[in-house]
């Protein structure tokens, strides 16, 4: 299931409208940046404490994090990065999304937004360890994104609002890493806040997310008072004694009698519940445990303790749980500690198609971005091998070679170009015009022969001929169907061709994008995954590509299916030129349980056709499933049964395939149609005195309640409601809690609508309405 979403905007920022940099190719305020004007190349500008070039082009792979912060819109995750950039030393002041100036949320309608859409990677270096932070977009509809960045990612940090819990986003991304089997570590922000609760943060990430808490942090103080932590690894003390200083400065010293007798048993206890958690998870330390320090925890050595700690994250036995406020400055040093210490080198990660490039290059495009001066960016995570600049690659998926001219490490205030880069690392490629998102890269034609030979051979039968390939390929990500579509129209017929440019690329860097020509009208067709995403791209097309669209009445992308069993048969006798096509099928249609549209031949008629008709009856039934009988939308829950073929010689396939999408058709038709609605999960967090007014409007919306629970001074309602009547809710929403609540939208299931809305649908779609 996909989740989708129309969603919480936040509240617009005014941002300066930036431009891009032609050397560092960064948005900047002024056209250029200091590089171009020192007239320097290469390393001009690394940060003070990236001492020598080699450490920036090779640092060890046990040292590299490749990871990504997850987390519920508005929970902190930008602040968060931008501070970790700030303490890393890689940006000299503290951005603020608030006021729209951060590096992560880099694109123009990102910062006007205040939200985080693109999954921007960006490097800095922490304490002898080289960070490759990938930006995870916290909004809905943009859940490729999330997919697609965990897949490059080694570890993830997950950051909460300590005052919420798990919100539903993060539950949604929380689901996807552990597909993805991400160890992950939790940061607990905004301690600051009044209703900040370390215990019901836990007890909702045990009961929500399934997960195994292990809480390795205490805070010190509460909502205002909260000053620091104590780690309790070291059982050391944190604290930040200037209530609004940058942070940088906190002190390190251990509890002792002079602590809180207090404060120092729940700390004592909160260790001692922590050592026997992790000897109940991890056998090495259980033995240690019993072997020395049984009766002694206050021995523990921290180094053992943080060891087996990291031992239990990576094989995901259980997940460290830290907690800090990134808007005050607190807590985001020992994360960053948190991240070296628990989460996974590249080394550490198991890929098992790569022993089949032993040590030759594999790599993953998963990112493209357009830029003005220089054509597309292709943001690469490397698996094995080593990438060079001035190389030709070959992209498999694309089966073509292509000419890499420069290869930059996107710090996080400029690109540092650089020779070579090795496996772990993550780097932008300049020069790869025709690489998607998405993509695997290997050195060679020859390269990717090799891998695929040893692939075969490391088989007991034969893979098909599809199947090689496919297997050698790192990382196609899913891309769920859209469930919004919209007509788009250039201002001129002049622009159509700048339109269809724009598109072009705007589909490289994001395959959720599809684009379509109306078969009847001629017009082109925008297919996206929810309403921002189809704004943001009508945005962008304006900003960057300089084309005023227009774009038409949004529309939900509805499915059809058929209500009963029924069957026909066609005849197509048609003569073109001196040929004679006859063909004549009889099938049946009938409705099943699950989602997809199945095809089956008959009892000893599948036997008896040649390979290339049977490919000719399946095009043909696959043709009719596109478009349903009713409205024309894709036909889902129906399954074929081929009783007979008959096709008399000189015919042509396409002529076999005509007449069976015909047959279809009738079939359908005779088998009543019947229009599937988008239904759509929704929950909405507020204050109790809107509850109201928002169950009130739901009412309207066609929306169900499933459940109302109550999550510290604010109520959340579980409902369900079709998507058709969730256009412009955060508006209605904003307006209803005067912006006070949030919430976030999946798609739940497609689900069979009303008699009488469906008339009421067609008729409408029939312009008769
Ligand atoms: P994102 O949507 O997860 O990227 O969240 P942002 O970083 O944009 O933060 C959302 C809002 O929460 C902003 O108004 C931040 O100023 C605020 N915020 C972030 N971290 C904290 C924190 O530690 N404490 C408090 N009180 N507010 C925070």
């Amino acid at each position: 299931m996909m989740p989708l979403t129309t969603a919480v905007a936040k509240t617009l920022n005014s941002a300066a409208i930036l431009d891009v940099c032609s050397h560092c190719w960064k948005f900047r305020a002024q056209t250029w940046c200091r590089w171009r004007l020192q007239g320097k190349r290469y390393y001009s500008f690394l940060p003070d404490d990236v001492k020598s070039v080699r450490s920036v082009v090779n640092p060890d792979i046990s040292k590299i994090r490749n990871i990504g912060i997850m987390a519920h819109i508005d929970a902190g995750k930008t602040t968060t990065t931008e501070r970790m950039l700030y303490y890393s030393g890689y940006t000299r002041s503290l951005g603020d999304v608030d006021d729209g100036d951060t590096v992560t949320d880099f694109m123009v309608q990102e910062r006007e937004r205040g939200i985080t859409i693109q999954s921007a990677a960006v490097t800095f270096d922490w304490k002898d360890h080289r960070i490759n932070l990938i930006d995870t977009p916290g909004h809905v509809d943009f859940t490729l994104e999330v997919e697609r960045a965990l897949r490059v990612l080694d570890g993830a940090v997950a950051v909460f609002d300590a005052s919420a819990g798990v919100e539903a986003q993060t539950l949604t991304v929380w689901r996807q890493a552990d597909k993805h089997h991400v160890p992950r570590i939790c940061f607990l922000n905004k301690m600051d806040k009044p209703g900040a609760s370390l215990r019901d943060s836990v007890e909702s990430i045990k009961k929500k997310l399934k997960a195994n808490p292990v809480i390795v942090q205490m805070p010190i103080g509460r909502g205002k008072g909260f000053t620091g932590l104590v780690d309790l690894i070291t059982s050391q003390r944190m604290t930040w004694h200037q209530s609004d200083g940058d942070g940088r400065v906190f002190e390190t010293k251990p509890l002792d009698s002079s602590d809180d007798p207090e404060f120092l048993r729940n700390a004592r206890d909160a260790r001692s519940n922590l050592i026997e958690q992790v000897a109940d998870l991890d056998d090495e330390f259980a033995e240690l445990l019993l072997g020395e320090f049984g009766d002694n925890f206050d021995a523990v050595p921290p180094g053992k303790l943080q060891q087996a700690i990291r031992r239990v994250t990576l094989s995901q036995k259980g997940v460290p749980v830290l907690c800090g406020s990134a808007l005050k400055n607190k807590g985001v040093q020992p994360l960053l500690d948190g991240v070296t210490a628990y989460l996974p080198a590249p080394s550490e990660r198991h890929h098992d198609m790569l022993r089949w490039y032993n040590d030759d290059l594999c790599a993953l495009a998963f990112k493209v971005v357009h830029n003005k001066q220089r054509g597309p960016l292709v943001f690469v995570r490397i698996y094995s091998g080593t990438m060079k600049t001035q190389s030709a690659v070959y992209n498999i998926n694309r089966n073509n070679t292509e000419r890499m001219s420069r290869l930059l490490v996107p710090f996080a205030d400029q690109h540092v170009e650089i020779p070579s880069l090795m496996a772990g690392n993550i780097a932008l490629a300049v020069g790869l015009k025709q690489t998607v998102t998405g993509d695997t890269i290997v050195a060679s034609k020859a390269s990717a022969s090799a891998a695929a030979h040893r692939a075969l051979g490391d088989d007991k039968q034969p893979a098909d001929s599809d199947e090689k390939p496919r297997r050698l390929i790192l990382a196609g990500v899913e891309v769920p169907d859209p469930v919004f579509f919209c007509t788009i129209e250039p201002p001129t017929m002049s622009k159509q061709t700048d339109l269809e440019h724009a598109l072009t690329c705007l589909q490289r860097e994001d395959p959720s994008l599809k684009v379509k020509t109306d078969p009847d009208s001629g017009q082109t067709i925008l297919c996206g995954m929810g309403e921002l995403h189809i704004e943001i791209i009508h945005d962008r097309i304006r900003r960057e590509y300089g084309i005023n669209t227009y774009l038409g009445p949004l529309q939900v992308a509805y499915r059809e299916t058929v209500l009963q069993p029924a069957s026909s048969t066609d005849t197509l006798d048609r003569t073109l030129g001196d040929r004679r096509h006859v063909v004549t099928v009889s099938l049946e249609v009938s409705p099943q349980e699950d989602a997809v549209s199945h095809v089956a031949f008959g009892e000893g008629v599948g036997d008896q056709l040649a390979t290339e008709i049977k490919d000719a009856v399946q095009n043909g039934i696959h043709s009719a499933y596109l478009q349903g009988p009713l409205l024309g939308f894709p036909v889902q829950g129906v399954s074929t049964a081929v009783q007979a073929v008959s096709v008399q010689s000189g015919t042509s396939m396409a002529m076999v395939s005509a007449c069976v999408s015909r047959c279809m058709l009738k079939a359908m038709k005779q088998a009543g149609g019947q229009v599937l609605e988008p239904l759509m999960s929704l929950e909405i967090a507020m204050v109790e005195s809107h509850l109201s007014a928002v169950l009130g409007d739901l009412a309207q919306r066609r929306g169900s309640v499933r459940d109302i629970q109550s999550r510290l001074d604010s109520k959340v309602v579980l409902a369900s409601v079709p998507l058709a009547e969730t256009m412009g809710y955060s508006t209605v929403l904003r307006t209803l809690t005067s912006g006070s609540a949030t919430f976030s939208l999946q798609l739940d299931s497609y689900a069979a609508m009303s008699t009488e809305q469906q008339r009421t649908l067609i008729n409408k779609m029939a312009g008769l309405l």
